[in-house]
């Protein structure tokens, strides 16, 4: 075998050995940061190594630091696990190593990603004829989301962002729920919009935006250009903003809707799911991730947005945006130069079918349940949410035992999940996201959590 296939085999030993063992090892790092950085440091050496070598080497290093998010007990954040066939299919798109941003070089990848995201818009209930922009993440697809709106409500108004830039342009009024994630705020300061400059609609004790409020805010807004920022899937409750009473509302004022839904929006792929999002069709731009819920590795967001001429408007480089034939990748993202990451989202969903993608969601939103009636016959466990979707929430009666059951579970190591502050009082939180996780899973941590609250 010639170096290439060695090192490649080493890596497939490598990968195989971590995913066999995730089940018996523990689920949080062992090692902390200046451990791994000793493990990998030092000054680089003068010649170079096999890479075969290299490889074998690099995965054993690694092990102590690695966190087992593909495996079937890891509740933190919002993070999803790795479907085989998304896994394999991006071992691919390293080794054929396509340059995706232009359709007319690298026309396998590009067809992939068009077939992926029209596959999307039809599970999800978007428009057929909306763009997809293949990010990093629902965080860069909040900015290309937008960007795009930002770009749209001016030009309305008379205003060329592309020509005049932001200074001098008329004021854009941006309405956010006061649970917004937190990377709308970053999405708004990349695109020129400061904290103070946000109106912010009041939301309920479950995160979603209340509508009289939003009705208020939107009175007071005169005919400045408007968009409005709504939420599918609050990152702590899981709860889901009213879309179909506020969709109509803020377009009724001329607004541009913008939806994130990170994890939420795959809701709609479940048809027992999808009147959390029913309304969702009326907005004009949406975020979600592919490397939430579809589980399909790191990294992958994917930004919508209705009218493809928006799309182009924002990031075309130098072109008309009134007149296009065919879109290419990067007609809707900021990159020129990327990664095919919509390749292993075609592959997940050629894998699941739409069936399998409605069982998918319905499967998380089962063992979310099943991880809330176990908790709740946990002595001392109060749950903070509504479970409705994904998200589970719990606490115990005291703020300071409560991180420290955090602490605790983290050291054990049987399952992972991460804390929050949730309206003053502070919570653990399980994120209901893996394909991997079976109802076994769920009970072991459920009893690994009894017994840590009750030492
Ligand atoms: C996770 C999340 C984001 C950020 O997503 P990344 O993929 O980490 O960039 C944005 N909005 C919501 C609601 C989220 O849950």
């Amino acid at each position: 075998m010639d170096e290439r296939a060695r090192a490649l085999e080493a890596a497939h030993r490598a990968a195989v050995e971590f995913l066999a063992g995730l089940d018996n090892r523990p689920v949080w790092p062992r090692a902390d940061l200046e451990t791994m950085v000793d493990a990998f440091g030092g000054a680089l050496p003068a010649r170079g190594a096999d890479a075969e070598q290299v490889v074998a080497d690099l995965a054993e290093r690694a092990g102590p630091g690695l966190v087992g998010i593909p495996g079937g007990r890891f509740f933190g954040f919002v993070i999803g696990g790795t479907l085989p066939a998304a896994l394999a299919a991006d071992w691919l798109v390293s080794a054929w190593d396509q340059n995706a941003g232009s359709s007319t070089m690298t026309t396998a990848a590009v067809a992939m990603e068009r077939v992926a995201g029209a596959w999307i818009c039809d599970l999800l209930g978007l428009p057929a004829t909306a763009s997809v922009g293949f990010v990093t993440g629902a965080q860069m697809s909040n900015w290309v989301c937008l960007s795009v709106a930002q770009h749209a409500v001016l030009r309305r108004a008379g205003w060329d962002l592309t020509r005049s830039g932001l200074r001098g342009a008329p004021t854009t009024r941006v309405i956010v729920g006061a649970h917004r994630h937190g990377s709308i705020d970053r999405a708004l300061r990349f695109a020129g919009v400061g904290l103070d400059e946000l109106v912010v609609v009041d939301a309920d004790d479950q995160g979603r935006m209340l509508p009289a409020s939003l009705a208020e805010a939107l009175a007071a807004a005169s005919d400045a250009p408007t968009i409005v920022c709504l939420q599918a899937g609050e990152v702590h409750t899981g709860a889901f903003d009213p879309l179909a009473e506020l969709v109509p509302m803020a377009k009724a004022h001329g607004a541009w809707v913008h939806v994130d839904g990170a994890f939420g929006l795959w809701a709609g792929a479940s048809p027992a799911l999808a009147h959390l999002t029913s309304g969702l069709d009326g907005a004009d731009s949406w975020t979600t991730d592919a490397h939430k819920t579809l589980n399909v590795p790191y990294d992958c967001g994917i930004a919508v947005v209705r009218d493809p001429a928006d799309s182009i408007a924002m990031f075309r480089a130098g072109g008309d945006y009134l007149v296009y034939s065919s879109l290419d990748p990067w007609d809707v993202t900021p990159e020129l130069s990327r990664r095919a990451r919509g390749v292993p989202v075609w592959a997940a969903l050629r894998a699941l079918g739409r069936v399998g993608v409605a069982a998918l969601v319905d499967r998380l939103v089962e063992n979310a349940r099943r991880l809330e009636a176990g908790l709740r016959a946990v002595p001392g466990v109060e749950i903070v949410n509504d479970v409705v979707y994904t998200q589970v929430m719990f606490r115990l009666d005291d703020d300071e035992r409560t991180r420290a059951l955090g602490a605790a579970i983290l050291a054990d190591g049987t399952a992972a999940l991460t804390g929050a502050e949730w309206r003053g009082r502070a919570v653990l939180r399980c994120s209901m996201s893996s394909w991997a996780t079976t109802p076994h899973d769920v009970d072991l941590t459920v009893a690994a959590i009894a017994r840590l609250a009750a030492a």
